[in-house]
Formats: C-alpha cells, sequence, structure tokens
C-alpha cells in the first residue's frame, strides 16, 4: 500500500477526475511521471480541458491550433493561467488573448473573422516613439459577447511582451503544441513577483494598478520583494555560485530548467535528438529591479531574444 499515490487507477473514474480537478500543472506533470496509466491519463485530461477553454471561443478547435501552428501564435493572459492552475480553483477565462508578430497579424485576424465570424470592433495602435513596450498594435474582435484580442509585436517573436507582463502569474502562454509556465513555484502557490519595469521605469499607471488588483481579487499574493515570496539562492558572482531562477537578476530564457512546459503533441526527433526549441523562437530575460540583497549589484530588466 506504500506506493498508493501512483495507482489512481484502482479508484473509479469520477474519483480519479476529482482528484485530477484539484491538481495544478505542476503537481498533474509531477503525477504523469509516477506510473505510465498516470501519464495516459493526465494527457487525456489536459487534452480535454485544452479543448473545453478553446471551444469557448472558437467553433473549429483545430482550425485554431493549426493556425497558430503555422504562424508562431501564442494565446496568454487569463486563459493560460487557468490551464495551469487547478481546475477546481481556476481563473475564469472571460476573453482570448492572442499573441502574434506584425508578420503573421493579417493572416490571425482574416482566421478569427473568416473562418469564426469575428467582427473588428477597435484597433488600438501604440505610439512607439514614447514607449518601449512590445506592443505595437492591439486589434479586438467581438462574436455575440465573446471578446479576442490580437496583440501584435514589432518584435520577431510573439511572446514578447508578455516577458514584460505586470507580474510572474501572467507570464505563461499557450503555444500550438505546449503549454509554458514561467514562473512555476510561484504562479503554482498563487504567488506573483510585481514586473520591476514597472517601477523602475515609472510605468505604473492605473490601467497596471487595475490589472494587479484584479489579480489580488482572485486571491493572489502579489509582492514587489522576492523575499516575500520565499527564499531564494542569490549569491554574487564572488561566490561563485548559481542564482536560482527565482533571483530576479538571473538571466532566464524559454527553455530554461526553471519552466513548465507541458507538450501536447509528440516531442518531434532530429536523428535521436530531442527539439526543444518551437517555431515561435527563444527569449531571454533578466526581471531585473533594485538590489536584491547585499552585495547584489543593481539591475535593470532587459529582454533578448536568440533566433532559434
Ligand atoms: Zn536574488
Amino acid at each position: 500500500m506504500q506506493q498508493f499515490n501512483g495507482f489512481i487507477g484502482w479508484l473509479s473514474p469520477e474519483v480519479q477526475m476529482l482528484l485530477l480537478k484539484e491538481m495544478t500543472l505542476s503537481d498533474l506533470m509531477t503525477f504523469a511521471k509516477t506510473r505510465e496509466e498516470n501519464k495516459e491519463g493526465v494527457k487525456d485530461y489536459m487534452m480535454k480541458r485544452r479543448e473545453k477553454l478553446f471551444r469557448t471561443f472558437v467553433n473549429d478547435v483545430d482550425g485554431l491550433i493549426e493556425i497558430m501552428d503555422i504562424t508562431g501564435t501564442v494565446i496568454s493572459g487569463s486563459s493560460a493561467l487557468s490551464l495551469v492552475q487547478a481546475e477546481t480553483e481556476a481563473v475564469n477565462a472571460k476573453d482570448l488573448d492572442v499573441y502574434t508578430t506584425e508578420g503573421f497579424e493579417d493572416d490571425v485576424v482574416k482566421h478569427f473573422k473568416e473562418k469564426e465570424n469575428y467582427i473588428g470592433v477597435q484597433n488600438i495602435v501604440r505610439q512607439q516613439q514614447y514607449d518601449s513596450s512590445a506592443i505595437t498594435k492591439i486589434i479586438k474582435l467581438e462574436k455575440r459577447g465573446k471578446k479576442v484580442d490580437i496583440i501584435v509585436t514589432h518584435w520577431s517573436c510573439a511572446i514578447a511582451p508578455i516577458i514584460q507582463f505586470h507580474t510572474t502569474c501572467v507570464m505563461n502562454y499557450i503555444t500550438s503544441r505546449s503549454l509554458v509556465c514561467l514562473y512555476p513555484c510561484w504562479t503554482c502557490a498563487n504567488e506573483g513577483f510585481i514586473n520591476p519595469l514597472l517601477y523602475v521605469d515609472g510605468k505604473t499607471t492605473l490601467y497596471t494598478v487595475d490589472a494587479l488588483m484584479k489579480y489580488t481579487r482572485r486571491g493572489f499574493k502579489l509582492t514587489a520583494d522576492p523575499w516575500r515570496l520565499g527564499d531564494h539562492d542569490c549569491e554574487d558572482e564572488a561566490t561563485g555560485e548559481e542564482k536560482s531562477g527565482y533571483c530576479p537578476h538571473k538571466l532566464r530564457s524559454t527553455i530554461d530548467d526553471e519552466v513548465l512546459c507541458w507538450r501536447y503533441a509528440p516531442t518531434q526527433t532530429l536523428a535521436g535528438t530531442t527539439i526543444s526549441c518551437e517555431s515561435i523562437g527563444i527569449m531571454a530575460w533578466y526581471l531585473g529591479g533594485f538590489q536584491c540583497r547585499e552585495g547584489d549589484k543593481e539591475e535593470t530588466m532587459s529582454l533578448l531574444f536568440v533566433s532559434p
């Protein structure tokens, strides 16, 4: 009986489903490793949850996944966050935030308008000369009360604006083949670190305050002090010790070991080597901000794009 946790198959399907619904992405991925049958159960559950989410907004789920795959488009915001959280506690995904690059903007908008009958309600164009935001334009679409925002970046990688989000709790995204959480330890514990970019560069606006309030109302503990979210390794270069991925001064990337990535489709292999990068490219970043621990130098956020 010691291995009971690995034998969920002994329980009735209804009870199995109740247990899965209580698990965060992190729990589900750990659980999937316990036994081959559990892995299959989690795979099936993950696939059905994504299907249910997408079906709220589109009639043709496969068509959406296909256009995401062809164009390197990703989905973020509350939709992606809801899939990272346990289903019983997940935020309600009220709209679909679709992130794409300038080169594919027309294809993605055309897909929603012509294949899914959405209509354009507003285009918001950013004034690039006054704003360091990676967002170039937001195209707002609607269909019978359902809202889709197409967020366009001039960067060569659709996820660039996601790393500029106000807190780490929304640094999650769904690609055509995977679900990615950049700060799983914090996000799965309903915690979030406020992006230092907001106060270092004085970018706090009423809009960002409102966005932050929205997450605290949903039960998130948000703070601008990383130490309030638990200890992390924060050694300076003198000791030669590695900083943890939860130190804001650590260089992070979308494919490093801290990232939680669930793959929906089988991983492709080329001559036996696992291909870990997808067509959307790889981003690297520092959250930065003010001094983290005594002796640690001050840094501000910078973004770096590394081509696939
Ligand atoms: Zn630190």
